[in-house]
């Protein structure tokens, strides 16, 4: 018989859980306030639609899914058979019927809380690859999901902003973009800072600095790609007349 509650008991898990459900109760009631007809407007990424953003956060939680069969059953399902695969879906997923469309975010939510619910606790360490070929163990599908939800809120541009995140996942977001620029050596020169808060994040070493400064949800928008509102940037104590764009995360 499935369970009716998750099967981890490690507190760091089910907290993120709770975000986790949270952002997509969250993504829910912004897409429950657009009309069949709004779908069609656009999002805030470039050549999508919120039809694209609809079709690709439901077939995101389908893809998660299939990492936590693997990781409960050890036989691998990758995400997505190829990156082009997964662009074509979404593709023909922005043309579903509006119901359809919204039956599709419903319902893979739906599967994939009963997957990540019934997943032993022994299982959550087990090792499944992202699309992007790295190996995690299978609770970082949690984050993954976390940060999609949350972000895509935003980009169906019907209100919903970086201060309706919660704290903890903005700080998150934050690490794993300055890592990722990090880890691509696309963050020379560049300091990333909390206003009010110690230490700053990125290149911290280098001689030239450019420092981006704002609150926390603005530093998130702008180091997501998602605009320079509430952030100030500033090298050698002068204030810059304009914020460069953010390195590319994804
Ligand atoms: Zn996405």
């Amino acid at each position: 018989m499935a369970a009716r509650t998750d099967q981890t008991t490690d507190p760091a898990l089910l907290q993120s859980l709770l975000q986790a459900r949270r952002g997509t109760a969250f993504f829910a009631r912004k897409l429950n306030e657009l009309t069949d007809a709004d779908l069609d407007g656009p999002s805030l990424l470039p050549g999508w639609t919120r039809r694209h953003i609809t079709a690709h956060v439901g077939y995101n939680a389908r893809a998660i899914a299939r990492l936590i069969e693997w990781a409960a059953t050890g036989i691998e399902t990758p995400m997505y058979s190829s990156p082009e695969a997964r662009n074509q879906e979404i593709n023909f997923g922005a043309t579903l019927s509006p119901i359809a469309l919204r039956h599709l975010f419903d319902h893979s939510a739906v599967h994939l809380n009963v997957e990540w619910r019934d997943l032993p606790a022994d299982a959550w360490h087990h090792k499944v690859k992202t699309a992007q070929g790295r190996t995690v163990p299978a609770e970082e599908t949690v984050w993954m999901r976390t940060r999609e939800v949350w972000i895509h809120a935003i980009d169906l541009d019907n209100g919903a902003t970086f201060s309706d995140i919660p704290a903890p996942v903005l700080e998150r977001l934050l690490k794993d973009v300055t890592g990722a620029w990090h880890a691509r050596g696309t963050d020379i020169g560049l300091l990333v800072k909390v206003t009010g808060t110690d230490p700053a994040l990125g290149d911290t070493n280098a001689a030239n600095q450019t420092t981006i400064t704002g609150p926390l949800p603005a530093l998130v928008q702008w180091a997501t790609g998602r605009g320079t509102t509430g952030v100030t940037a500033a090298r050698d104590n002068q204030v810059l007349e304009q914020v460069p764009a953010a390195p590319k995360w994804i």
